[in-house]
């Protein structure tokens, strides 16, 4: 220690939001002893281990394992685990439970390829970026077997079946985690899995191959994920009386249609367009005079038409393979591929402007014509639908002319909803080809993998929403991992000391609120024809900036503080998006197009069903705006997720480059904080997760130290037994109702263990 390279004394500042729990959680305090070593947190807030040198007062100088020296206040310290320790596979064995442990174990871990690690119930998964050898055939059927314990995504779906048998209680496997997580990767892994058991019965590989399907005509490639999901997706594997695997029920939810007009430099719109383009058969492509798709507007105009190490043909001779085993009849797929090659062509048209006041026709061209002719419609039809709106006055119909920018609008949205209508579309045929007679499915097992949390430079309308469903979901998690969990405890009369955790109830008020909650206002501004984004921001600001969450800012943004973060989101366009007026005109056309009789009466079945067309009337929007639909949605798919056994997976995406053996620790660290990690292995610590009713213990056990049973009180019994068998006072404790024990006990592990 002679020669010290850099002294730096790092002030005491306040501790920030993000470290606000750091204390809490912090697992200990550091003794003062000499040699010790210890984490001491850097003026960058990373942490690093070290040595304690010598101690002045309050302060203590560490000398680094990176050479330097530091001297920080002692509450800048954090105690140490053995190296033993170091690659643990549940966190719960930590000794101390800090936040730089965590993280060691986990980067441990990941270094070794274990990309699973346990937080008590709870599954953490960090997305390896590369091919590991943990999936196959052989794994799962070790798992199955229970020769195989180590965390996986295999034992949580086997854990839900086995739950599922048990308790003949409908489960369901959440899947959360940022784009690029592995959400969708990790719900592949999980059906892979749970379509085997119970012995084959024919449609495994069709179930399989329906994600093929989805990611195609939903998953595109963004600026974080080459193979980024756009939408929500509930799969609900079902099962029989016997438990064999029987069918499966598909929902999807709000597909961002945008990207399918437009997105940022450097994406792509849906994979499909592309492989579509490339693959095409020669009679196909003169079928729908398809050209490359560096001849359509809306796939060049965002620069980036390849995936690097993607062949887009042989992804579209898959599709068709898919397709065939789907079940998708051919005359089906060719409807398919023909709505994709008329909005591709729709991107195509152009107009002309013909008068002072900014009045368009369209410009007669190989677009329309090409879109008219797969559409199965007029091409005069079509122009007519793109340069003018007909307006009722009474019994009169007024037919005005449209300006450039309403006229694109119009194209714009007619090829967004006719991908929208093709999506939904295709589930319904998916769905229709994977069901199974009401009779035969006995119970399911839900997957869920819905878009996670949402932060980028500019947030829209499509980013409150994917937000606002995290918020849902993360008050789900804490409702169950921590809510209902302690309720139980107090209400059994057991000691506890209750974990704090982050609650996010504020946050989704400030969504829910009635009549002032954010979704309200935004319904009600948009009744409103006269509105602007200006107005809508002003009464944002006039009636939410009571609530914590919210912030008003200059040039029409707000800024909401969400679980994961704050987001500033930009409210241009929230008002047009959350009203998303089809047209009458071109629902209309579309309905009687000649595209294919299916498809077009699919269309007018759900105009009548939704009342797509819509009027201009404030009470139509109420109950009608994307928004409330969204909302409507959710707490469908909540009331779903209550009526079932949760299970949860965490995802973690290591790096933002999609690299494998990236690890950037800040990164992963806060991914860990936002879904609570610490306070989760912190309960399961703490907390009792075995437990039985002492009427059932008594059953089971008794008879082990009573002769009669029956004569005996049940408690007495249960008491008596734990007694005998010296299991130890701080292993259980008694409730009024049930026994609890902690999570070091094996006394009734997997038969009595509480699922989450
Ligand atoms: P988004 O929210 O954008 O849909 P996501 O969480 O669904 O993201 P995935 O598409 O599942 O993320 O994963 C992104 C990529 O990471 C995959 O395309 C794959 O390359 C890789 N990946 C994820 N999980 C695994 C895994 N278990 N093994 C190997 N690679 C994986
Ligand atoms: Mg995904």
């Amino acid at each position: 220690y002679v020669k010290m390279p850099k002294l730096e004394k790092y002030k005491d500042e306040p501790l920030d939001e993000k470290f606000r729990w750091v204390g809490a959680a912090a697992g200990g305090s550091v003794p003062k002893k000499k040699k010790l070593r210890v984490w001491c947190r850097l003026p960058n807030t990373d942490w690093e281990l070290g040595n304690i040198h010598s101690i002045k007062g309050e302060d203590t100088v560490v000398l680094l394992s990176n050479g330097n020296v530091l001297r920080v206040s002692t509450k800048n310290l954090l105690p140490v685990n053995p190296d033993i320790l170091d690659d643990v596979d549940d966190l719960i064995k930590l000794s101390y439970l800090n936040e730089p442990s965590v993280l060691r174990t986990v980067k441990c871990r990941y270094s070794r390829d274990m990309v699973y690690t346990k937080a008590g119930n709870v599954l953490v998964a960090i997305n390896p970026f590369k091919e590991v050898p943990l999936y196959g055939s052989d794994l799962a059927a070790a798992y199955r077997e229970k020769k195989d314990n180590r965390p996986h995504v295999y034992a949580i779906a086997d854990s839900a079946y086995n739950a599922m048998m048990r308790d003949g209680a409908n489960q369901s496997i959440i899947i959360s985690g940022e784009s690029g997580a592995g959400k969708t990767e990790t719900a592949k892994i999980t059906m892979q899995y749970l379509v085997t058991l119970g012995g084959r019965s024919g449609i495994e590989n069709k179930v399989i191959q329906t994600n093929f399907i989805l990611e195609a005509f939903g998953n595109a490639k963004t600026s974080r994920n080459d193979n980024s999901s756009r939408f929500g997706k509930l799969t609900e594997m079902q099962f029989n009386d016997g438990g064999k695997f029987c069918g499966a029920r598909i929902q999807t939810f709000l597909l961002e249609k945008t990207r399918v007009v437009q997105r940022e430099t450097g994406e792509r719109s849906y994979h499909v367009f592309y492989q579509l383009c490339a693959g095409a058969s020669h009679i196909l492509k003169e079928k729908l005079n398809l050209k490359a798709a560096d001849e359509y507007e809306y796939l060049k105009q965002s620069d980036c038409l390849r995936i690097s190490c993607v062949d887009d043909a042989q992804r579209f001779h898959m599709l068709m393979e898919a397709l065939n085993i789907a079940h998708i009849s051919k005359e089906d797929q060719e409807n398919a591929f023909t709505m994709l090659a008329a909005v591709l062509w729709l991107g195509n048209i152009e107009f002309q402007v013909i008068d002072a006041e900014n009045h368009v026709e369209v410009v007669s061209s190989e677009g329309v014509t090409s879109a008219a002719k797969l559409m199965g419609c007029e091409v005069s039809e079509l122009m007519l639908a793109l340069s003018t709106r007909k307006f009722h006055a009474g019994k009169d119909s007024i037919i005005e002319k449209l300006t450039l920018s309403q006229a694109i609008d119009t194209r714009n949205a007619l090829a967004m909803s006719v991908y929208v209508f093709l999506f939904d579309w295709l589930i319904q045929k998916i769905n229709k080809s994977l069901e199974v007679g009401e009779r035969q499915t006995c119970r399911s097992i839900t997957i869920l993998d819905i878009y996670g949390f949402e932060s980028f430079h500019r947030n829209g309308f499509e980013q409150i929403c994917i937000n606002y469903a995290n918020e849902r979901l993360q008050q789900h998690f804490n409702r169950h991992m921590f809510k209902l969990e302690q309720e139980e405890y107090v209400q059994d009369g057991i000691d506890w000391t209750t974990v704090e955790f982050i609650d996010n109830s504020e946050c989704l008020d400030l969504f829910e609120k009635r009549p002032l909650g954010l979704l309200s206002l935004l319904d009600e501004e948009s009744s409103f024809p006269e509105a602007t984004d200006l107005t809508f921001i002003n009464k944002l600001k006039q009636h939410l900036d009571g609530n914590p969450c919210f912030k008003g800012e200059g040039r029409g943004a707000f800024r909401v503080r969400h679980y994961a973060g704050e987001v500033l989101y930009d409210t241009s366009g929230f008002l047009e998006k959350n009203r998303d007026l089809l047209h009458s005109d071109y629902v209309k056309l579309l309905a009687h197009c000649q595209l294919s009789g299916l498809f077009a009466s699919y269309i007018l079945d759900r105009s009548q069903d939704t009342n797509l067309i819509r009027q201009f009337t404030s009470a139509d929007l109420l109950d009608r705006s994307v928004g409330s639909k969204f909302k409507g949605q959710l707490f469908k798919l909540m009331q779903c997720l209550e009526s079932t056994t949760p299970h949860f997976i965490r995802c973690i995406k290591p790096n933002n480059n999609q690299l494998p053996g990236m690890f950037e620790n800040e990164h992963v660290l806060q991914q860990l904080r936002c879904c609570g990690v610490l306070e989760i292995v912190k309960i399961s610590k703490a907390g009792y997760p075995f437990r039985i009713a002492h009427q059932r213990f008594a059953e089971r056990y008794g008879f082990l130290i009573f002769e009669n049973v029956a004569s005996e009180d049940p408690l007495s019994i249960a008491v008596a037994v734990l007694q005998k068998f010296n299991v130890l006072p701080e292993m259980y404790q008694v409730g009024y109702t049930q026994l609890f024990f902690s999570h070091s006990t094996d006394f009734c592990i997997g038969e009595h263990q509480k699922s989450h």
